[in-house]
C-alpha cells in the first residue's frame, strides 16, 4: 500500500489520535497516491499508525480515517461510522431526535470531509476533502439508510485547498421538495437548501435559540444582529418578547425571515427586518440613542485562520462595545463567535474589554456553545468552534 512516513518524533500527535497530519511532519511518501486515496501512515521506525486520505495539494496532506491496521477503509467502514454518528445523536437527544439535526460532523464523527444535516426526511451534505470526494457516491447511498433523499452543497471555499472544484446537485435518492420545512423548539422553519447559507440553516444554535426564547419573556425590544432567517428573533417572540428587529446584510435571508414570522402566526408589527451592515447599523443606533432590552450578536466567522486572529478580535470588540452601549438597564446580551481561532478565554477578554470601555459592568450568566449534535472529540478540540456568552447589564 501507498505509505506516508513521518519524521522522527512526529508520530506523537497521531498516537494521541489527532486526526490531521501537517505537511511539515512528513518525511516521505511512497507510491504516488492519487487525490483522496487511502494511504498508510507509518512512523520513522516503520510502525503502523493509521489509515488516512491523501491530498497532496493541502497543507494537511493526510486526514485520518482510522488507527487500525486490520480495518479496511471500505463500504462497511463508512456504514459503521454513519451508524455510530446516528447512535450518538439518539443518545444526545435522549432518544427523541429533533426534526432537524447534524447527523455527521466531520472529524468529530470520524468522517473528515463530511457534513450531513438532516431536515425531516431529507439530508443536505457538504463534502470538503479529497478523501470523502472519492467516496461521495457511496456516502450518498449510505445516507439513504437515514433519509429519503440527499442533496450536495459542496460549494465551500475550503475545497480549493484539496484541489477540488465547487459542486452542488442531487446526490442520492429522491429529489428534495422545493420547500423543506421543519420544526425547532416548536417554531416552524425552512431550510433554503438550494441557495441558503451552508446547508440552508444554522443548526448549531438550536439550544441557544431556545435559551434566548426563555430569557426574552417580557422584553419590550429585541435586536437580533446577523439574524439570517430570523431564528433568534422568532424564538424571542415565541418566548414573549413584544418586538424584534432583525438585521442582516442578506436580503433573501430577511425575506425568508418575514415569511417565517407569518408562517408562525406572529403579527408583522412585532417582527421587523432591516437590510444593513451590522457595524454601521449599531453606530447609527448609538448616534440616535436607540436602546434595547435584549441583543443577540451572532456574526459570521471573522477569523478563518490563526493569522487573522488579531483583526478578528478587533471586529468582535467593535460590535460588542457598540452593543453593550445600546443595552437598557437590566438588559441582556447574547454574544457569539464561531471562529475556531478565538477561544473561550480570548472571547471573554474581548467582551470584558468592551464592557470596560463602555463603563458598564457586565456579568456572565452562562457560557454557551454548539448543540449536542455538534460533538467534539477530546483528541480534536478544534471541533469546538462555537462559543457564546449570556451577559446581564446592571439594572
Ligand atoms: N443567527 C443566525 C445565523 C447567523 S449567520 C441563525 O440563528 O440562523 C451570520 C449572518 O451574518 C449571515 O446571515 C450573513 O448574511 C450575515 N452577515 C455577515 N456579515 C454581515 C454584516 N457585516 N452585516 C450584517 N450581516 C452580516
Amino acid at each position: 500500500m501507498q505509505t506516508v512516513i513521518l519524521k522522527e518524533g512526529r508520530e506523537k500527535s497521531v498516537l494521541r489520535r489527532h486526526p490531521w497530519i501537517f505537511s511539515g511532519a512528513i518525511r516521505e511518501v511512497t507510491g504516488e497516491p492519487g487525490a483522496g486515496e487511502t494511504v498508510e501512515v507509518r512512523s520513522a521506525d516503520g510502525d503502523f499508525l493509521a489509515h488516512g486520505a491523501y491530498a497532496a495539494a493541502s497543507h494537511i496532506p493526510v486526514k485520518i480515517w482510522n488507527f487500525s491496521e486490520t480495518e479496511a477503509v471500505d463500504e462497511a467502514f463508512f456504514r459503521k461510522r454513519l451508524a455510530s454518528a446516528f447512535a450518538l445523536r439518539k443518545t444526545a437527544f435522549h432518544g427523541r431526535l429533533p426534526d432537524a439535526f447534524r447527523l455527521v460532523c466531520a472529524e468529530s464523527d470520524g468522517l473528515p470531509g463530511l457534513i450531513a444535516d438532516v431536515y425531516g426526511e431529507y439530508a443536505v451534505c457538504q463534502i470538503t476533502g479529497a478523501g470523502m470526494e472519492l467516496h461521495r457516491a457511496m456516502i450518498g447511498e449510505l445516507l439513504l439508510d437515514y433519509v429519503k433523499g440527499v442533496y450536495e452543497r459542496s460549494d465551500v471555499d475550503s475545497r480549493a485547498r484539496d484541489g477540488l472544484p465547487s459542486r452542488t446537485g442531487h446526490l442520492a435518492g429522491e429529489p428534495l421538495p422545493d420547500v423543506l420545512e421543519f420544526a425547532e423548539n416548536g417554531i416552524r422553519f425552512r431550510a433554503d437548501w438550494r441557495n441558503g447559507h451552508k446547508t440552508g440553516f444554522y443548526l448549531d444554535q438550536r439550544d441557544n435559540r431556545r435559551l434566548v426564547g426563555e430569557c426574552a419573556a417580557g422584553a419590550e425590544s429585541v435586536l437580533n444582529c446577523f439574524s439570517y432567517t430570523g431564528g433568534f428573533g422568532l424564538a424571542a417572540l415565541k418566548g414573549g418578547a413584544k418586538h424584534v428587529l432583525n438585521v442582516d446584510s442578506s436580503e433573501p435571508a430577511l425575506a425568508c425571515a418575514g415569511e417565517l414570522a407569518a408562517l408562525n402566526g406572529f403579527s408583522p408589527s412585532a417582527f421587523a427586518t432591516e437590510t444593513a451592515d451590522v457595524f454601521q447599523f449599531l453606530r447609527s443606533c448609538r448616534d440616535s440613542r436607540r436602546s434595547f432590552d435584549l441583543i443577540v450578536l451572532d456574526p459570521p466567522k471573522f477569523a478563518e485562520t490563526m493569522s487573522q486572529r488579531d483583526r478578528a478580535a478587533r471586529a468582535y470588540k467593535d460590535i460588542n462595545l457598540l452593543a453593550v452601549k445600546l443595552l437598557n438597564p437590566g438588559g441582556q446580551l447574547f454574544t457569539f463567535s464561531c471562529s475556531g481561532a478565538i477561544d473561550d478565554d480570548l472571547f471573554a477578554k474581548i467582551v470584558d474589554s468592551a464592557a470596560s470601555d463602555a463603563r458598564r459592568p457586565l456579568r456572565i450568566v452562562r457560557w454557551l456553545s454548539q448543540g449536542p449534535d455538534h460533538p467534539v472529540l477530546t483528541s480534536f478540540p478544534e471541533g469546538r468552534y462555537l462559543k457564546g456568552l449570556q451577559l446581564a447589564a446592571p439594572a
